[in-house]
């Protein structure tokens, strides 16, 4: 069923030229599913090519026909969905359910863009003197190179090409090596929609040969990325380097704070549910909750209660609510973030260990009094991991709320209104969702601050990323 993944450039899917390949390994199972091409340096001197010719075509499609295809590729995406979910699964790991949902998702998206498409409007400024036209154009950036990590193998991919697709752009996408082959499904959906051939490229190789390779070539001009905040500053920095627009989606820490006037149910379930979500390998995932000490024992019975329920194992069986690990690495990783915590003083509620020895399965974990000095306080676990806290007041908990240099999302459950409207104003993250989980729609901005990064992935706000504006000044 798991087909080997090709590279795509210039409308062609194709072998590296050397032959090289990667494998592709399921982590439910360890097996070795199938291979993906391996771009070398010479593959990206021709992507570079197909880019260039792709763009000069887009760049003149007018918006109206950007909106159809983008529109036709969602439709496609749609229908092809159950397939798509189980290669997914079967790459990353993820429950059928959250794979089919992301697939959707990404429909979504496409179709939130395919209108963006066509209202990216300029202005027309008074002039001074009489028969003088002051006009502000926007037009695409140009070629963008997009980075994109293995969590959500499609989602973080079509944020950023459906918006340099629908301002005009070409792309070359840099997909993630250990999760291939429903990205490239992505691509699939906008080559048989019809894109001409160039518009969109998809390569995957040793990632920091591909970006030192694209980020200072002079046919590209905007990067986008969406990784770890330490490759995000390297690569930042290089884009700096080489003048390139930068857009950069990074690590989270997320605080989660539950008041004493909280509803206890909905806060439990709701946390539970988004901690455990993808093995809790999502940038969003709320991670330091800060519980008043009032309701800390309520809220953590009904936690762990909600944890308890959760049902690790394939993806690819009905009954899991949680799946592997994505990759090897991400045990040890995990299980070097407990130990630590443990040797800090902090103990261990629920899980806090690998299951068995095939299948990189880790039991959802719950570390209470955790302190500020552990590892885990400072850095994104990245893994099924929750860190519980007792605050006593307002000021303590957006003390540790605003801690770390990480910004990326926060949550809070309060029944009172003057909490609600302190927290919108003092927590500092780009997106805060408030009794309720509502972070990542496509009509909604995406993004961080502080070491999270910056720029937009949603909402009016994303498709100027990948827009210029030029001024026209012009006398009849
Ligand atoms: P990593 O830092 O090696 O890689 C993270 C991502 O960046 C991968 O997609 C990788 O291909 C890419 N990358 C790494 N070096 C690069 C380079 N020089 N040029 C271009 N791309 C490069 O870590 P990992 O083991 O794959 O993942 C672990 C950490 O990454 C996690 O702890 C988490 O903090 C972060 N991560 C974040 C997200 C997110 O959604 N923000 C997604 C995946 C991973």
């Amino acid at each position: 069923m798991y087909k080997d993944v090709l590279l795509h450039i210039g409308g062609e899917w194709t072998n590296a030229t050397s032959g090289r390949t990667i494998d592709v390994v399921n982590p439910a199972t360890e097996d070795v599913i199938g291979t993906v091409a391996h771009a070398g340096r010479e593959d990206l001197d021709v992507v570079i090519e197909a880019a260039e010719k792709g763009y000069a075509i887009w760049r003149a499609t007018p918006a109206f026909k950007r909106a159809a295809l983008l529109r036709k590729a969602a439709d496609l995406i749609r229908d092809r969905a159950p397939e798509i979910a189980t290669i997914m699964t079967m790459e990353q790991g993820k429950p059928f359910a959250e794979s089919k949902g992301e697939t959707l998702v990404a429909a979504d998206i496409l179709d939130w863009f395919s209108e963006e498409a066509k209202r990216t409007y300029g202005r027309v400024i008074p002039a001074r003197g009489e028969g003088i036209y002051q006009l502000v154009l926007k037009e695409p950036v140009g070629i963008v190179a997009a980075f994109t990590p293995w969590n959500f193998p499609i989602n973080q991919a079509v944020r950023k090409v459906a918006g340099a697709v629908a301002a005009g752009c070409a792309v070359i996408l840099k997909g993630p090596e250990e999760t291939p082959g429903s990205c490239a499904e992505l691509v699939r959906a906008f080559a048989d929609a019809g894109l001409p051939p160039g518009v969109l490229n998809l390569v995957y190789g040793v990632p920091q040969e591909i970006s030192e390779y694209l980020i200072p070539h002079r046919a590209v001009r905007k990067i986008s990325f969406t990784g770890s905040t330490a490759v995000g500053k390297h690569l930042a920095a290089l884009a700096g380097q080489h003048m390139k627009r930068a857009t950069m989606e990074l690590g989270g820490h997320a605080p989660a704070i539950v008041f004493e006037d909280a509803d206890l149910d909905a806060a439990a379930k709701i946390l539970a549910a988004n901690k455990f979500r993808n093995a809790g390998q999502v940038c969003v995932a709320p991670t330091r909750f800060l519980v008043h000490e009032g309701v800390y024992d309520g809220f953590m019975e009904r936690f762990l209660g909600a944890v308890k329920k959760i049902i690790v194992g394939n993806g690819l069986e009905e009954s899991t609510t949680m799946g592997p690990l994505a990759n090897e690495r991400r045990i040890p990783a995990i299980e070097s973030f407990i130990a630590d915590a443990k040797n800090h003083g902090a103990r261990i509620a629920a899980g806090g260990e690998r299951i068995g020895n095939k299948g990189y399965f880790f039991l959802p974990t719950v570390m209470t009094d955790v302190p500020i000095t552990a590892r885990v306080m400072n850095e994104e676990p990245f893994g099924p991991l929750a860190l519980v806290n007792r605050f006593s007041t307002f000021e303590d908990a957006m003390k540790e709320a605003n801690r770390l240099d990480y910004g990326l999302a926060s949550y809070a459950y309060s029944r009172s209104n003057k909490t609600v409207t302190a927290l919108g104003d003092r927590i500092e993250s780009g997106m805060i969702s408030i009794n309720h989980h509502g972070i990542a729609l496509p009509e909604t901005p995406f993004g961080g601050m502080k070491d999270s990064g910056y720029g937009w992935e949603g909402g009016t706000e994303a498709i100027e990323a990948y827009l210029a504006t030029k001024f026209v000044s012009q006398a009849s």
